[in-house]
């Protein structure tokens, strides 16, 4: 019999780590990082027998202690698609970067999580050990993004990851057709929300984009750097923003862009992707940045909830002309800068308190599947599979298994660190 551990995400957002174990031989399912000072990880598994590490997608709570597992031995490889290779490496050196030090691995030991890195392609099958095998299906949540699926045993186990079955107009959604499981390890982010349309919320924010461009105001998008600032881009390219509002793009989505590029595939449309790119200026330094402020149109930049990064820069030029918008574009963790700008409209920023004349709105354009999309999507895979259910505040954790025991399914909200037998 397999055996199944929870390493965490569990009834909480964050350092996501599954560990599945059979006979002398085990794979790893994502290795995350838990922000806060200081940064937690997983607790650390057994190396003697890891056939292999399989990665969800690029995001630092899926990711973010990846190099901790690699160092430990120079045979162990990682299994994620290019494009998540990619991202992964670029948020990786950043968050090296921003914590001077205070990590317990450097950027050697994260150019060892790219060489081991055996970049594996949607739905084709990896074999690991004697015991384990291995696909990655799309998951529809930032490009590049897998739901892992391990057969160990006779059976069939499917980590979800982050999915969003709905696709938007940068990632196609998740595949829906998957085969047959048994035990099924999924996200529970959002299972307590109905999310509006995303063409509505499309509609919506270009309405407001429109307005504040035409009163002769600067719009002001802070976004995270993967996913959600080129999402933005594709939006403004879709609804064909005036030519004469030029758009700016601040910080690493620089980057990801180019990478992006790359990797056309994981792209709803590859070519509406690259026309948002040529047309979006790109700010490099403070003067560029002085420039798109003196000048106005729309400024992309993390990081998405004020939390810092160069929207700091432009908040604090922006935020006391009411002809200015400022456009939150994700859910706003209580606590952050962002929830606290939306509830008062006062904020701290850089230790010093802004009281915002700039017209504050919000569409959230979600990359995760809503409780409805969550459901469907879910009791829609074969075999009557036994649920798990990970990754979402407490509530959201029961949320989805009590709606998962109305509809006759079996499912678990586990502890950290609790293993089942599968
Ligand atoms: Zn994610």
């Amino acid at each position: 019999m397999a055996k199944l551990t929870f390493l965490g995400s569990t009834r909480n957002i964050g350092r996501a780590g599954f560990f599945i174990e059979h006979n002398d031989e085990s794979m790893l399912v994502d290795y995350g990082v838990q922000f806060g000072n200081p940064p937690t990880f997983p607790d650390m598994i057994p190396i003697d027998g890891l056939q292999g590490v399989a990665l969800t997608h690029s995001h630092l709570d899926h990711s973010g202690g990846l190099p901790l597992v690699i160092k430990k031995d120079k045979g162990i490889s990682l299994f994620c698609t290019p494009a998540s290779r990619d991202l992964t490496i670029l948020l990786l050196r950043d968050m090296i970067k921003i914590s001077r030090g205070r990590l317990p691995y450097d950027s050697k030991d994260v150019t060892k999580v790219r060489r081991q890195c055996q970049a594996t392609p949607y739905e084709h099958t990896v074999p690991l050990g004697r015991h384990f095998e291995m696909t990655l299906f799309n998951a529809g949540h930032v490009p590049g993004s897998a739901m892992v699926s391990a057969r160990v045993d006779g059976k069939r186990v499917l980590f979800t990851g982050d999915f969003n079955a709905t696709e938007s107009q940068l990632t196609p959604g998740a595949r829906v057709n998957l085969p047959k499981h048994d035990v099924v390890v999924t996200e529970s982010t959002y299972a307590q929300r109905i999310n509006p349309s995303r063409e509505e919320i499309e509609q919506s924010l270009m309405d407001a984009t429109i307005e504040t461009l035409e009163r002769g105001g600067t719009v002001l998008i802070p976004a995270f750097a993967v996913g959600r600032s080129q999402e933005i881009m594709c939006i403004l390219e879709k609804y064909n923003l005036p030519r004469k509002y030029p758009i700016y793009v601040d910080g690493m989505a620089r980057k990801v862009n180019e990478i992006l590029v790359r990797h056309p595939e994981y792209l709803q449309s590859p070519q509406a992707f690259s026309r948002a790119v040529s047309r979006a200026h790109e700010i490099r330094d403070n003067r560029d940045r002085n420039r798109a402020i003196n000048d106005g149109g729309v400024i992309i930049s993390p990081a998405g909830m004020l939390k810092g990064g160069a929207s700091h820069v432009y908040f604090k030029r922006l935020h006391d002309d009411p002809r200015n918008s400022i456009i939150l574009v994700s859910f706003q963790i209580p606590g952050t800068p962002g929830a606290e700008l939306l509830a008062t409209k006062t904020v701290e920023v850089g230790r010093k308190r802004f009281d915002v004349k700039a017209d504050v709105q919000q569409f959230h354009l979600s990359s995760h599947s809503d409780s409805k999309g969550m459901l469907k999507m879910l009791t829609n895979i074969p075999g009557d599979p036994e649920f798990y259910l990970v990754h979402g505040e407490p509530e959201s954790c029961d949320a989805l298994k009590e709606s998962l025991e109305k509809v006759g399914r079996k499912a678990t909200v586990p502890e950290r660190n609790e293993t089942f037998e599968i």
